[in-house]
Formats: C-alpha cells, structure tokens, sequence
C-alpha cells in the first residue's frame, strides 16, 4: 500500500512550528510521511547570545532548533536550501546576494520541482499570497511553491529535477485571524498602533487581517497542542510564550483554517476537515 505523504514548503526554520505544529503533530500521529523544505538558514534571526555561545552561529542554532521541532513533531526528512533570510519589504537585507528575495526564482522553482519527484507527496502546504503577515521569504515561497506544484507533473518543465510527478492537492496556510484580531484590541488597550507591531514595528496587523483569504479547509488539533507546545519551546531563541489563558488557548489553536488551492473548491461548499478528503493514495 502507497503511503500517505505530505510536503510542507517554508521560509524559516520554524515558520513548521509557529505556523502549522498542531496539524504536523496531528498528520504524524496517523502515520503520515511528513517532509519540510526550509529555504532560509534563518540567520537574520536576532538570539540571545547565550545560544552563540552554545553553537557558534546564528544558522547553526536555528537549524539545530529545527532538527529538535522537527523530532518533536514527527517530520520525518528535512530539506534545506541554505539561502539567507531576506528583511521585511524596503530593508538593506532584502539586497544582500545570498537572500531569498535575490534568489533566481526558476533556480529556487527547480529545487522545489526536484524534492517533489523525489518525495512524491499527494499534499502540498505553503504560504499564502501575503505570505501570512507579509515576510518577503514567505511570499517568495507562496510563489516558487506555487509554481513548482502545478510544474512537477509535467515531463517537459525541470527534465533535470526528476522524472515527472503531480500531487494531488495544494493548501495556503493564512494568519489566524481570531489571533490577529486579539492582537489589534490588546494594541489599542495598550494604546500602540495596530499597524506597528513587533520589536522593529514592521508588522501591520490591520494589513494582515484585510489579506487573509477565504479558507475551505478547517483540520482539529486541540488534542496535539501538547505536543505543538514542546515543539514551540524547541525554537527557545525565537519562541516567546504568550500569556494566553488555556481556555483560549484552546478556543484559538484547536482548529486551524486552510485555502484549497488545488484541486478548486466553492467556499461555500461543506467544509473539509481532512487534508487527504478525496485523495487516492
Ligand atoms: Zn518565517
């Protein structure tokens, strides 16, 4: 029997955890083959530098936190592309060479292509159009992934990445946006502004709620939020526990919303609960 297999393609190592850990905790517990493309070695990552000390440099102590989300998790083989992380849109490290945002797109396209022909998975996840709160790796990964889904089957694109292969089906995983809209009352309670969030005030919480798509897709995970917090904790140099009560915790993370890109659906239709909903394995 073909075995049930899912392909996850993001920017950082932890955009896995933060973004979708539940449901990667959930899919492994059923036995899925889960693998991960990670195309940023994260090391435009501010860490506190008692984790240099322990591993020397930045990419080595995210990538060694990745490994430990990963084992947590069940994500079962691991693809880096080893570029450098870009800044948010308009930042001088959005134009060092090495960064995602430079990259050549039909390189990085190919990469992508050959980790599905190799993989060879029916489900697909990356970021959505805004790529979630607006990080130019993560909308450079929505557009190569997006591309490298519907190339992967046809011989003639990438001959050299593999011999040809189509998944089945392709998700955005989008901002939640009970948690976006919990951030924009508790910025106005604090009397910041919403549309200047974060240690460098680059993210805007108003923009982020206005980009979140319609979703098709609605997986439960409220009994691996366990799990999805070990992994949380496993990224120690980024992760910052919100002082969230559990009941709310609850209410926010027990079911996480997708976009079914492919193949389409009406967003009116009866909501799909499982990513492998008519899937043929
Ligand atoms: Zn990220």
């Amino acid at each position: 029997m073909t075995a049930k297999r899912m392909l996850l393609s993001f920017a950082h190592p932890d955009d896995e955890t933060f973004g979708m850990g539940g449901v990667i905790a959930k899919y492994a517990h059923e036995g899925v083959e889960i693998s991960l493309i990670c195309s940023t070695q994260g090391d435009r990552g501010t860490i506190p530098p008692e984790f240099l000390e322990r591993h020397g440099s930045v990419s080595a102590v995210r990538y060694a936190e990745l490994e430990c989300a990963a084992q947590k998790l069940g994500i079962q083989q691991l693809f880096r592309l080893g570029y450098s992380d870009s800044g948010m849109m308009g930042t001088p490290d959005n134009d060092h060479p090495d960064c995602l945002w430079q990259a050549n797109e039909e390189e990085v396209v190919s990469k992508i292509v050959a980790v599905i022909r190799q993989v060879k998975p029916q489900i697909v996840v990356t970021f959505d159009a805004f790529g979630g709160y607006g990080h130019p790796d993560h909308i450079f990964m929505y557009r190569t992934t997006t591309k490298a889904f519907f190339a992967a089957g046809d011989a003639a694109q990438y001959p050299d990445a593999g011999p040809a292969y189509a998944p089945q089906k392709l998700y955005y995983m989008p901002a939640k946006k009970l948690l976006i809209g919990l951030g924009v009352i508790r910025s106005l309670i604090q009397r910041q502004n919403p549309r200047k969030i974060g240690a460098n005030r680059d993210i805007d919480l108003i923009a982020i709620l206005q980009n979140v798509p319609p979703t098709h897709t609605t997986i439960q995970v409220g009994k691996f939020l366990e799990i999805w917090d070990e992994a949380n904790r496993c990224h120690a140099s980024q992760w910052q526990q919100p002082p969230m009560r559990k009941w709310l915790r609850q209410l926010i993370y027990s079911g996480q919303s997708f976009v079914r890109v492919a193949p389409k659906t009406s967003r009116w239709g009866r909501r799909e609960t499982d990513f492998f909903a008519e899937v043929q394995i």
